[in-house]
């Protein structure tokens, strides 16, 4: 116990000996897991809700926002109710899609590739919008998985604040889990808006991630697939 204490202390004050001040714009990928603390659910979704509106609201009120203009008035619940109900919605499990998987009638027993899955993130360390493209795949051990779900597993792992190293391993993760098998991959392409948009605002560069599980992992199935995502 007193040592799990001391080592969450180590890496909350100090990431590989730098603070969190040294490391400043460079993201940092500390887990497969969503950091999450144990009463994360406490609170309701109405009740979450209700408190994000009333810290907006100090935050505009505090940069000098008159938040008696009619335009302004009622940006704190907009806010509220987009970050609870919309773009970090994937932060509760109760959201998760739900996955049925159906026989391998037809005895497919090649990749399946599912790309371009348009999503869109936050980055967790600005709060700014990832905008990217998602290609996964998989060879199935048996059981076929309806296209429709695969995207929406992307968009729950994408609903959440991230990095993009833990999209990708996220849903690799949760199609491994769900395919019964190690043979998934995962690619994502994306667009952060904390590099473009500020920072060093570069507005060229995108980050490719990638994820090659089992039989993936070969440089004939990574060629095979890099194909199919490029025709
Ligand atoms: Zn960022």
């Amino acid at each position: 116990m007193k040592i799990n204490t001391l080592e969450k202390e180590a890496s909350t004050n100090k990431l590989n000996g730098f603070s969190a001040t040294d490391i400043g714009d460079d993201h940092l990928y500390t887990g497969l897991e969503t950091p999450m603390k144990p009463d994360a659910f406490k609170l309701n979704d109405t009740e979450k809700k209700e408190r994000i509106a009333i810290l907006f609201e100090e935050i505009m009120d505090v940069m000098g926002l008159d938040l008696t203009d009619d335009s302004l008035q009622g940006t704190p619940k907009r806010v509220a109710k987009m970050y609870i109900d919309e773009i970090f919605s994937g932060l509760n499990p109760a959201n998760k899609p739900k996955v049925a998987l159906f026989d391998n009638k037809y005895k497919y027993n090649q990749m399946l590739v599912e790309k371009n899955i348009t999503f869109y993130s936050n980055c967790e360390h600005h709060f700014v919008p990832i905008i990217g493209k998602a290609h996964v795949a998989y060879i199935s051990s048996g059981k076929v998985i309806g296209l429709s779900k695969l995207n929406r597993i992307v968009q729950y792992y994408a609903k959440r604040p991230q990095v993009q190293e833990r999209l990708t391993n996220q849903i690799a993760n949760e199609l491994k889990t769900i395919l019964d098998t190690e043979d998934v991959a995962v690619i994502i392409d994306a667009k952060h808006l904390c590099v473009s948009s500020r920072g060093i605002k570069d507005e060229t560069s995108s980050t490719v991630t990638a994820y090659y599980g089992g039989n993936f992992n070969t440089s004939e199935k990574i060629t095979e697939l890099q194909n199919y995502i490029n025709s």
